[in-house]
């Protein structure tokens, strides 16, 4: 699966000058509550605005955080920010299960409440904003252990072989063109639904052309799908 190869790269071109630090895993996990919380504005330190999405790939990724910016526990006021988790999966040359696989993966974003970490997000949305609690702060949170949260929830899936998440809180990070390419790994992700769910096949009548010409191999997986579907 290498529809998002691409965005890997653009995303690695964006933050290659800025400064960063890698972190392993940390065996010292936060703590998941289990459910959506609700972290009331007096009980807030700060909240993080702005995108968060998944780029997978089939080629390899080292477990990992990686940091740009300021950490958890020395930002003082509201900032934007962004996360980007990039995933490895099983070179999985079917393709249905492959595009099952992404699906699932998806879903982590919405299954991983870590404590005094409130996550809004949607399902329809790359937007992704955070809201951290005070009481968290004192706890000593910090991207390298909610991360490792993070990590270790896409990992409960064993066809997910690597990950690396990245978080943005720099000031001069470009948040607009990393939204730029949330928003088109969203589009990238509806023609897949698209490909795999229609039979379909029309490209000169077919508003999703555009992305079919750019992503190499697009084009033959709905000719492949929409054949199957129609056997
Ligand atoms: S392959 Fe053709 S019909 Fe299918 S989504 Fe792409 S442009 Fe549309």
């Amino acid at each position: 699966m290498n529809f998002f190869d691409s965005l890997i790269r653009d995303v690695s071109l964006l933050t290659e000058k800025l400064p960063y630090k890698d972190f392993s895993c940390s065996d010292e996990l936060w703590q998941d509550v289990g459910y959506s919380q609700v972290i009331l504005q007096r009980d807030t330190a700060f909240e993080l605005g702005g995108t968060g999405f998944n780029l997978v790939t089939s080629e390899p990724v080292s477990d990992g955080i990686t940091l740009i910016g300021d950490d958890l526990d020395s930002i003082g006021d509201n900032r934007k920010f962004a996360r980007v988790s990039l995933v490895q999966i099983e070179d999985e040359q079917d393709q249905q299960k492959a595009y099952n696989l992404i699906r699932k993966i998806e879903y982590v974003k919405y299954h991983h409440f870590p404590e005094g970490y409130m996550i809004r997000t949607s399902s329809r949305s790359h937007k992704e904003a955070v809201r951290v609690a005070k009481s968290a702060i004192k706890k000593g949170i910090t991207f390298r252990k909610i991360g490792s949260l993070l990590i270790n929830k896409y990992k409960e899936n064993p066809a997910v072989k690597g990950v690396r998440v990245i978080y943005i809180t720099a000031e001069d990070a470009d948040y607009g063109k990393l939204e730029a390419l949330a928003q088109k790994n969203n589009t990238i992700t509806e023609t897949l639904n698209h490909v795999m769910n229609s039979v379909k096949f029309d490209c000169d009548s077919c508003n999703l052309k555009p992305v079919c010409d750019e992503i190499e191999g697009m084009k033959e997986l709905h000719f492949k799908s929409a054949a199957m579907r129609e056997m």
